[in-house]
């Protein structure tokens, strides 16, 4: 089981007997109980808690990395045309909107242990602490250095291993359809290496960005941060936006597409808090 306490079923007798386990001397009935409680309490927080969409919509003609192909949404079949049913073929790339990038979009297999496709993510990793850093005053081609993120810490929280960063540029506001996209697809502001380091200690699991990368298009041509964070196995996540309407921290919660292979995925990201 993923989320919260084994069941009763996955608990063995010698896990209950083991006076190291958390179970020790639990009762199977008293297993049951206690994740019944928890689920309980875990669907009363969801249910009381407020929930920021933090995904871009899908639609063709949005902004993309230059390199990569356009997303195209065609009619298959439609009552409107005699058909039962209305469906429509997607026709995109792994990294088209607010997306993940999987180690293996810049490891290659000639690294087996780090080459890690999106399938083979644990579930988990998206879910997990949330925090939101503001960037707002950066501007086109700046990069945030590590002392942003130290004087962030003095004065809201620490981070720590395992979060999920998030850095509000504000760049978001800039997403349009083409042919408006240039604002959004040129010259937008980075994280820098020392920054990118000094999250990649802690270590944290994953790096957002409301941009489409959090390499400034100079810093792809010469030292990306993207090799670097996919080797530690540090988790990119692209193009998000509504960051503004964040708490410091929060719930972050996102689950990539099972695509085998895969070396990223559309995401549904969400904040709960
Ligand atoms: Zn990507």
């Amino acid at each position: 089981m993923e989320l919260g306490h084994p069941t009763q079923a996955a608990i063995p007798a010698s896990v209950m007997s083991n006076r190291d386990s958390p179970y020790a001397g639990v009762t199977a009935l008293q297993v049951r109980i206690i994740v019944m409680s928890e689920t309980t309490a875990l669907l009363h927080a969801l249910a009381n808690s407020q929930c920021v969409d933090l995904s871009q919509s899908l639609e063709e003609h949005m902004p993309h990395y230059p390199t990569h192909s356009k997303f195209n949404h065609t009619l298959w079949n439609s009552y409107w045309h005699g058909d039962r049913a209305l469906t429509y073929q997607l026709l995109m790339n792994e990294h088209s909107g607010t997306h993940v990038d999987a180690p293996a979009h810049f490891i290659s297999d000639a690294k087996p242990d780090r080459h890690v496709t999106i399938d083979q993510v644990p579930v988990r990793r998206l879910i997990g602490r949330g925090v939101r850093l503001d960037c707002r005053k950066f501007q086109a081609g700046d990069y945030v250095p590590r002392k942003t993120i130290e004087d962030w810490e003095a004065s809201h929280v620490s981070i720590e291993p395992g979060d999920i960063v998030l850095f509000n540029f504000g760049w978001s506001e800039r997403w349009a359809l083409r042919p408006g996209h240039a604002g959004y697809v040129e010259n937008w502001p980075g994280v820098s290496m020392e920054a990118a380091e000094y999250l990649f200690n802690k270590p944290v699991t994953a790096i957002g960005v409301d941009t489409l990368s959090p390499d400034h298009p100079v810093a792809l041509a010469s030292h990306p941060i993207h090799p670097v964070a996919l080797e530690k196995q540090v988790l990119l996540i692209e193009n998000l936006c509504h960051l503004d309407m964040l708490p410091d921290v929060f719930v972050f919660l996102a689950l990539p597409l099972k695509i085998r292979g895969g070396s990223g995925s559309p995401l549904r990201a969400v904040a709960l808090f």
